[in-house]
């Protein structure tokens, strides 16, 4: 809700409440400090005492209310290792996306070579077995437009670091989501078949930035390598691989799924097409599923090879066909029973978000009125 109680505002502005009071009775608004006040109000309080409010736009997928139960906590016992989620991170330049084709490349096993990737937004690599699964989303915004919708879906954070450039603002950006995120860091020190390029400069960077790499006495791993001449990249995923199993990443493959949106979009043919990242349970076709107000029954669905799939399991991405409409990035995905609870789910979605623009609008045309006095 967007009302807040006179005495939170107060010790949100940090001011004593008398204070906030007096301003509300300027105001011509008569509340006690235990009575609440609209959001409209208390930003213009904020105002007068030099502070900025904020509103939280109300999220489609708001799973602290309206998760309608879909959602439980597994026992510890029905929880399987799964592979690792892992979000490239660092600079502009710096190597992210040479990176992310150097691993594609080295990674994909014979059966797989010279098909025609799909583009899903994220990439599974194969290494002796185990499996590793790539984002394809800058990483800043992977943290960002996700996390502000409560979604986590990155294991480990790979910082890219060019060993010509060094550490830039928008590494010390990345630095700091991932910290933010509590995800662990890998740095890749990349562009090491560069004349100019400094190692040793780069993990003096680090240092200064909190990142003390392992073999200067820290816990950091840095990998030096080169995405354009393939150096190192075998030895980046062993670390990641390391990361991983101490990490002890697990879901319980054997529920209704639970995944997130990392990539949406309207295909002419098609229809609207999802990219979902599994991260509990097992999709499948034939699933009914919901997410924010779309729903619809798995038609169809494909693997990042662009291979049709059966089902997908924890951690993995797959494309979606069968939704209604678009969904969101960040929001999460439910699989339900039947097509009648998806669709009464996204039918009461759809009523509170027309609430809320109604209040809104209503909101709006008081003002106007008031201007207009
Ligand atoms: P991004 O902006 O972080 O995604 O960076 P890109 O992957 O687009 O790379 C930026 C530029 O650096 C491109 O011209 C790449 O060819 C070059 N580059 C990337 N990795 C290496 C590398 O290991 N060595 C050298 N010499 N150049 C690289
Ligand atoms: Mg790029």
């Amino acid at each position: 809700g967007e009302n807040i109680v006179v005495k939170d505002l107060a010790e949100k502005l940090n001011l004593n409440v008398s204070q906030v009071i007096t301003k509300l009775i300027g105001m011509g608004v008569m509340a006690t400090q235990n009575q609440s006040i609209d959001g409209e109000t208390a930003a213009i309080i904020a105002e007068k005492f030099g502070a900025a409010v904020e509103f939280i736009p109300v999220e489609t997928n708001d799973v602290s209310e309206d998760n309608f139960g879909l959602d439980f906590v597994d026992k510890d016992e029905d929880l399987k290792l799964r592979p690792p989620v892992v979000t490239v991170m660092g600079h502009v330049d710096h190597g992210k996306t040479s990176l992310l084709d150097a691993i594609r490349q080295t990674s994909v096993t014979k059966s797989e070579a010279g098909g025609i990737t799909q583009h899903i937004g994220a990439s599974v690599a194969n290494i002796n077995n185990k499996k590793i699964v790539f984002l394809d989303t800058p990483g800043h915004e992977a943290f960002t437009s996700m996390r502000a919708r409560g979604a986590q879906v990155t294991d480990i954070a790979i910082l890219v670091v060019a060993a010509d450039d060094g550490v830039m603002p928008q590494t010390i950006e990345a630095i700091n989501h991932a910290k933010a995120a509590n995800v662990p860091i890998i740095v890749a020190i990349n562009k090491i078949d560069k004349p100019t390029a400094n190692i040793d400069r780069i993990k003096q960077e680090l240092v200064e930035n909190g990142l003390i790499p392992e073999d200067w006495g820290g816990n950091t791993i840095t990998v030096p390598v080169s995405a354009k001449q393939k150096i190192g990249i075998d030895d980046l995923l062993e670390m990641i691989l390391l990361v991983a199993e101490i990490g002890e990443l697990k879901a319980n493959p054997n529920r209704r799924a639970v995944g997130t949106i990392v990539e949406a979009q309207l295909d002419k043919g098609k229809g609207p097409l999802a990219t979902v990242l599994v991260q509990k349970g097992t999709l499948k076709v034939g699933d009914m599923v919901v997410s924010g107000t779309s729903s619809g029954r798995i038609r169809a669905m494909l693997d990042d090879k662009g291979k049709r799939v059966k089902k997908a399991g924890p951690s993995i991405p797959v494309m979606i066909l069968g939704l209604s409409e678009v969904p969101n990035a960040g929001d999460l995905l439910y699989c339900v029973e039947d097509e009648k609870t998806a669709r009464n789910i996204a039918d009461k979605r759809r009523d509170k978000i027309r609430e809320e623009q109604m209040k809104l609008s209503s909101k709006v045309s008081l003002d106007d009125l008031f201007e207009k006095i």
